[in-house]
């Protein structure tokens, strides 16, 4: 079965080389955008990439009528296998209290009285919520069971909606273990990990020291060698609430991504530079919904494109720091609020945040890669930041 996707006003590709690409102002080579394009899909795959006037035949044609069309988003960091409310926390900081971590607490014992179907019926909602905002791949962390038993169930539930499955046992030190944190990193490289790490491709630490209930260097360093032992790629929480070791370190030990990256010294600017030389360099993933809903200072993403370090944006949609799923909020925020230009922020949402996953099969609208389209309810890509709060994107289905 092949679908030729035609009627595209303006396909962005990711992709300079594509067939047709244009080099302008506002849309600059590396987008690699065509008008008046098409995409060829077979069996998932994208199979002819070009100007409509070009295009092979189909059994089936979708005609979009002129709508704008881009790489699917690639979501690289969410948290979405928890129960419970705390919109009551939003609330208490938007008049003043400060985001310290701890509220985490109240997502565990929510999420560990949740029966398995509950959880499954609210990850599944999530995931269908961020489709229909245009992202089509969605990294999924554990990390409110914070058992053996809680933190499998969670990487269970997330294997059944992705791939990008991510172990975060060393999400906070649960209440039960506040007296004696050394036993906790010892369930979390122990027995814990032994349990987790066949479910799971990557692991991931909140090391942030000037949170009590995160992790510091030491303890972090700890738990992701003892992961990479286990078989799983790294990932870091790090430099969120304040200046940190979390940069250094994920560079040191060859982390895909390090997420936050609020508070950077020049050191961690460089070492993220040096690194973004290599495919296998340590992506630096911004969460301008974060600082939105906590109402923190942005990160310098100017600095870091400037310096070239390799950038993705991803939502982080989580329960207390930002209960957004929107992919486009994040771009929106990244233009706004951290001077980067439309094009760099779709290309961090795409292309950044596939490079932080190490996929290079997603990001992009190439010959080969996922069909992982997504249609925009405009003419161009530039309204994803120029339209903020309205639902322009959707995922296409084309049997990806
Ligand atoms: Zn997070």
């Amino acid at each position: 079965m092949s679908f030729l996707v035609t009627g595209i006003g303006e396909l962005v590709t990711n992709d300079p080389s594509t067939p047709g690409a244009i080099s302008e102002e506002l849309c600059p080579g590396a987008l690699g955008v065509v008008r008046d394009a098409a995409v060829a899909v077979e069996e998932g795959r994208i199979a002819w990439v070009g100007p409509a006037a070009q295009a092979p035949a189909a059994d089936w044609r979708v005609d979009l009528e002129g709508r704008a069309v881009v790489p699917g988003f690639v979501d690289s960091h969410a948290h979405l296998v928890f129960a419970g409310d705390r919109s009551a926390e939003f609330a208490a900081r938007m008049t003043g209290t400060p985001y310290d971590g701890g509220g985490i607490a109240v997502s565990v014992a929510a999420t560990r009285a949740a029966s398995d179907d509950e959880l499954r019926r609210l990850l599944v909602r999530r995931v269908d919520e961020m489709r229909a905002q245009g992202s089509t791949t969605i990294e999924v962390k554990s990390g409110y069971g914070l058992t053996v038993a809680d933190e499998v169930r969670a990487l269970r539930l997330a294997r059944e909606v992705t791939d990008e499955v991510t172990f975060l046992g060393a999400h906070v030190v649960p209440a039960e273990f506040a007296d004696d944190r050394a036993a906790y990193v010892d369930l979390v490289t122990g027995e814990m990990l032994a349990a987790c790490a066949p479910l799971a491709r990557w692991i991931d630490v909140f090391c942030e020291p000037h949170s009590a209930h995160a992790f510091d260097e030491q303890e972090s360093r700890a738990i992701l060698l003892a992961g990479r032992a286990a078989g799983l790629e790294l990932r870091v929480h790090g430099n969120q609430l304040g200046h940190g070791p979390g940069v250094a370190l994920a560079v040191e030990l060859g982390a895909a991504s390090v997420d936050h990256c609020t508070y950077l010294s020049d050191a961690d600017i460089d070492a993220l530079a040096g690194s973004a030389t290599g495919d296998d360099g340590t992506v630096a993933t911004l969460l301008p919904g974060v600082e939105f809903s906590t109402r923190s200072p942005y990160p310098d993403a100017r600095r870091l494109l400037d310096a070239g370090v390799a950038v993705a944006l991803a939502s982080d949609c989580n329960p207390g720091t930002c209960y957004s799923s929107s992919m486009p909020l994040a771009m929106a925020l990244a233009v706004r609020e951290m001077g980067l230009t439309p094009a760099e922020a779709l290309s961090a949402a795409t292309l950044g945040s596939a490079r932080s996953l190490r996929r290079d099969d997603i990001g992009r609208v190439t010959v080969g890669a996922r069909a992982d389209l997504t249609a925009l309810e405009a003419p161009s890509y530039l309204h994803l930041a120029y339209r903020p709060g309205v639902p322009i994107a959707r995922a296409l289905d084309l049997g990806a």
